[in-house]
């Protein structure tokens, strides 16, 4: 019996890090048996039913570059396209699709089963089997064992979940779905420090009773995707947004029901996203603000919710309905699911590698929510690099980690090891001191050869990415050597406000003023697209953003690269198990006790390190003789 219930991989959960975690291991070739309470419900998106975004947007792309899903399932579901922040530089460039929820639910689940070696399971894992310090398996509610040699806990918010509706409260992971008890007890006993968190989600809205005519539309630009690889071969139909505002009547209607607010009676104790507060925060917090904007989304093409972004609560549901029909097109509005906040159990993520194996339980991975972060693009890269490294820990492999520098997963994971979390973690640009190297258009060219080699992604995409990456070397290689005519170039230059040429000037030195663009050049000057001709259709924009920005930004991307340079000298300082802290008399208390807890394996990390100051990481440079 043991043996048919013998997996390499036992995956809890399949949400947004179980589904790729799940893929990546079975893609590297473990079998794997992914878990979850309902099989119904896979990668189902809890809040916004929306991808991507600033920083998010760019994890999304890593993702798909090494080899991961979350970017294609994405633009097989998309309703939706936008790449923000198209005003600021190409390092804030962020790629945010609005998605049909059940497509992108029912996407992943034919992705997982399409998997050989993917099985799976139905039912709540409520305890881990350990031999030791080293796991076993995991039973479920149904006292059915698994058996593995490694285990990734995904169990996003539904550790001991608690969900609040106004003074209602009801145990649960989600809306209408179970709680998951059990695993918190158990690892508590093992050790782990336990902490507790807060979310919240909009009611959902009826769209047949919204009066679209009297609100903003938002379009997309619907040609843009996620995926470098996977070209849609269909895309589906695709909706507007809307926008509304809050007023001071809804304000007035929202503050009568204050006194029933578990954010304000004290009963929500746990900490919430800052960066995402609840209308009842903003009124609060933005008392003099007398307006808020309010963004009404479709959550799918056959579907008649609306969500209502940016009205975030646990008031009661009374007062949430009362509240909404003084909103512009929401007079007669019907809600279908009341907005709610759920608290839920995390684990300090300082307890784990880097390769996001737990330092307690050898072979116990952990990715997601359960980490302390909140969103689904953190939760997927945690996933794809747990799922990679239980495999390559079966296979006595080293593990595989990314520097801070090479993509916002790195920054992510080094910021969970080494800094923990005192509220829900999202990704900004602002959390990543290379971010101009971390581009959402180039996340290709930083880890696609990487996810090749880690056998994640299929040789057919690497020869892609080869093939694109070639032609953008090649042409910047032969653009360094062409200069143009002034009278060739200066009735495109004058007409886009930039001083005209006096002689032959180099085409890099014209294409690096911020006026001009190589798309309109290309457009005005018909006569220069015989240097770009071997460009095909189909990649043109792509290869000729990638050799813009490459040609514009020179001088910061080189720049940033010395400076990463730097930095990497301290990486490759390693200290792990050198040191006993406790004995350092020359460190401060804090240090002592922040660097015996984190255990650093670099001097960067122990750098990193909140409360780490730079005399400290001189006395550990001194007494490595350095
Ligand atoms: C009410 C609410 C509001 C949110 N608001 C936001 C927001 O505004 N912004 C934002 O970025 N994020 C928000 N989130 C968080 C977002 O949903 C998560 O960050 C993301 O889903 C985390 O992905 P995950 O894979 O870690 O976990 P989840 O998506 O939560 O998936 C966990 C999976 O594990 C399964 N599971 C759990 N325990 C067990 C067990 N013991 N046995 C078997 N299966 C188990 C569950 O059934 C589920 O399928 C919100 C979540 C909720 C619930």
């Amino acid at each position: 019996m043991e043996k048919i219930r013998k997996y390499d991989i036992v995956v809890v959960g399949a949400g947004h890090a179980g589904c790729e975690a799940a893929y990546a291991a079975a893609v590297l070739g473990s079998s794997v048996l992914l878990v979850t309470m309902d099989l119904n419900r896979v990668a189902q998106m809890s809040c916004n039913p929306a991808v991507g975004g600033i920083a998010k947007g760019q994890i999304v792309r890593e993702i798909d570059a090494l080899g991961g899903m979350m970017g294609k399932i994405t633009d097989s579901s998309s309703l939706q396209f936008r790449m923000l922040n198209r005003s600021k530089g190409p390092a804030m460039w962020s790629p945010r699709a609005q998605c049909d929820k059940n497509k992108f639910s029912e996407n992943w689940r034919i992705a997982l089963q399409e998997c050989k070696n993917v099985s799976f399971w139905q039912g709540s894992a409520v305890e881990l089997i350990l031999e030791g310090n080293f796991i076993k398996g995991i039973r479920t509610d149904l006292g059915i064992e698994f058996y593995a040699d490694a285990v990734v806990l995904t169990n996003g918010t539904f550790l001991n979940g608690l969900l609040h509706f106004g003074k209602t409260q009801v145990g649960g992971g989600r809306i209408s779905e179970p709680a998951s008890l059990g695993i918190s007890e158990q690892l508590l006993s093992l050790g782990f420090r336990i902490g507790r968190m807060k979310t919240g989600t909009p009611p959902r809205l009826d769209r047949r009773t919204i009066n679209f005519s009297v609100l903003e539309e938002q379009a997309g630009e619907n040609d843009l995707q996620f995926s470098y690889y996977y070209k849609r071969d269909f895309i589906l139909k695709q909706l507007n947004c809307h926008i509304t505002y809050t007023n001071e009547r809804v304000h007035q209607e929202l503050e009568k029901g204050f006194k029933f607010s578990p954010m304000f009676d004290g009963t929500i104790k746990s900490l919430g996203p800052r960066y995402c507060p609840s209308i009842e925060t903003k009124l609060i917090i933005f008392s003099d603000k007398l307006s808020h904007q309010l963004y009404l989304e479709p959550e799918g093409i056959d579907s008649t919710e609306y969500y209502l972004n940016g009205f975030s609560t646990s008031l009661p549901f009374e007062v949430q309905e009362e509240a909404i029909k003084f909103v512009p097109g929401l007079e007669n509005a019907k809600i279908i699911r009341p907005g709610y906040a759920i608290e839920y159990d995390f684990f300090d993520p300082t307890q784990l590698n880097h390769s996001l194996e737990s330092k307690l339980v050898n072979g116990l991975f952990l990715a997601g929510q359960i980490n302390g972060t909140t969103g689904y693009e953190e939760a997927g890269a945690q996933g794809l690099m747990a799922g990679v490294n239980a495999h390559r820990k079966l296979m006595g492999d080293s593990p595989f980690l990314l520097t801070r520098d090479q993509a916002y997963i790195g920054v992510l994971i080094d910021d969970l090891v080494t800094k923990g979390v005192d509220e829900p973690y999202r990704m900004f640009t602002s959390r990543a001191e290379h971010r101009l190297l971390l581009r959402q258009d180039n996340a290709d060219e930083r880890l696609s050869e990487i996810g090749y080699k880690l056998g994640l992604l299929p040789e057919r995409h690497y020869k892609v990415f080869k093939f694109k990456s070639d032609l953008v070397d090649s042409h910047l290689e032969r653009l360094k050597g062409i200069s143009i005519r002034p009278e060739l170039v200066n009735d495109f230059l004058i007409k886009n406000t930039s001083s005209p040429i006096r002689q032959r000037s180099k085409f890099l030195a014209i294409l690096s003023r911020p006026q001009v663009s190589l798309k309109s050049l290309l457009l005005d000057i018909p006569y220069l697209g015989k240097y770009f001709k071997s460009i095909p259709e189909d990649i043109f924009d792509e290869v000729i953003q990638a050799i813009e920005i490459r040609i514009k930004y020179a001088g910061y991307i080189d720049r940033e690269f010395l400076v990463a340079d730097k930095l990497n000298r301290l990486e490759n300082i390693k200290i792990e198990n050198k040191f006993n802290y406790s004995e350092i008399q020359s460190l401060t208390t804090e240090a002592r006790e922040k660097l015996a807890k984190i255990n650093p394996k670099t001097i960067g990390q122990a750098h990193r390190i909140p409360g780490i100051s730079p005399n400290d990481i001189n006395v550990l440079l001194v007494l490595l003789g350095r």
